[in-house]
């Protein structure tokens, strides 16, 4: 099925005629639980790898003995929504001990902290099925997402470690039918389900703080007066500019730590947006983004965490590409 966004509560280019030069389009994903195969775009499922390359790995040196199992996790998730629809009910004291065991973390013996770990698979998509997603080297036309299970990187020690590949889609005839996974992960919320796609192109608009201060503060304005009959007020962050969810292309938000430069460390070159991971495809003030096909009842139902995957603090991952050389290594923000 198809998955459709409203309209605009507002028409943006009408009540501001200067956003027109600050607009462009992101795809946006919107992934729902399936079961992707390994020819397709998705999030979550079997990745379109060549049997015959070396699966990435994280090198950086970090703790990574210590976690959860992948398989535990899965299991839990799966019990949870299980019982939540009311199939089989164990005696409640059961129920409690089984999701108390499946939250026990590991010890991986003899696991240095240097040791190459998998990275998890964590999503891919073709060019064929995404009209924003950037060319990448040498004819490359799949883009595949990897990061590591564990949140002990760059300056901080807390950060993130993303790592995206490019495939030529008619080249991998012999695909990994095995992936490997890390036996333990830092974070639950770094394990995908598997979800189908249903890309979207829609129009967006800069990120408020980036747009010239003159435009940036005739909307600041807008968003001042009192709401429609009452209602709630308009806003341009998350009615207009930026859809939430995952989505390939467009601009990147800044809500959290305000805009700073993404050049590339290669060439210097301002980087673009390649892809957002969202942690909810709507929430509380983005229900204005949900597709028609899923209904008013989308609200209620949990709906907006398809793919079960949290980055930052209920946030958004930001990677970007560079638009000269596509093989240069990507940046990313969290906000
Ligand atoms: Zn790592
Ligand atoms: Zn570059």
């Amino acid at each position: 099925m198809a998955r459709t966004t409203p309209p605009r509560p507002f028409a943006p280019e009408v009540l501001f005629p200067a956003l027109a030069a600050h607009r462009g389009t992101t795809t946006r994903l919107h992934p729902r639980p399936g079961e992707p195969a390994v020819t397709d775009s998705h999030v979550g499922g079997p990745l379109l790898w060549p049997a015959d390359a070396p699966w990435p790995v994280c090198t950086h040196p970090h703790p990574r003995d210590r976690g959860r199992r992948p398989q535990d996790i899965r299991l839990e998730r799966f019990l949870g929504e299980f019982w939540l629809r009311g199939g089989g009910r164990p005696a409640g004291e059961e129920k409690q001990e089984l999701l108390r065991a499946l939250q026990d973390e590991y010890e991986v013996a003899g696991l240095e902290d240097t040791e190459p770990i998998p990275l998890l698979g964590v999503a891919q998509f073709h060019r064929r099925d995404i009209p924003d997603l950037p060319a990448g080297p040498d004819g490359c036309d799949l883009l595949q997402l990897f990061w590591c299970p564990f949140d002990r990187h760059g300056e901080t020690g807390y950060g993130m470690h993303v790592d995206l590949r490019w495939q030529r889609s008619h080249e991998v005839t012999d695909p990994i039918t095995r992936q490997p996974e890390p036996e333990v992960v830092g974070y639950d919320g770094y394990v995908p389900e598997p979800c189908v796609l249903h890309p979207e192109q829609v129009t967006t608009y800069q990120y408020g703080g980036l747009l010239p201060s003159e435009l940036e503060a005739a909307i600041t304005g807008w968003e001042r007066q009192p709401g429609l009959q009452g209602g709630a007020r308009p806003c341009y962050q998350y009615e207009l500019s930026i859809p939430p969810g995952w989505r390939i292309g467009g601009f990147a938000s800044w809500h959290v730590t305000d805009p700073y430069p993404m050049d590339c460390a290669s060439c210097g070159q301002a980087m673009a947006l390649v892809l957002t991971v969202d942690s909810s495809e709507w929430d509380g003030g983005t229900y204005s983004w949900i597709p028609l096909e899923d209904g008013p009842s989308a609200r209620e139902l949990m709906e907006g965490t398809p793919t079960k995957v949290t980055v930052g603090r209920w946030g958004e991952l930001n990677v970007f590409g560079c638009p000269a050389d596509p093989a240069h290594p990507p940046r990313w923000s969290v906000q």
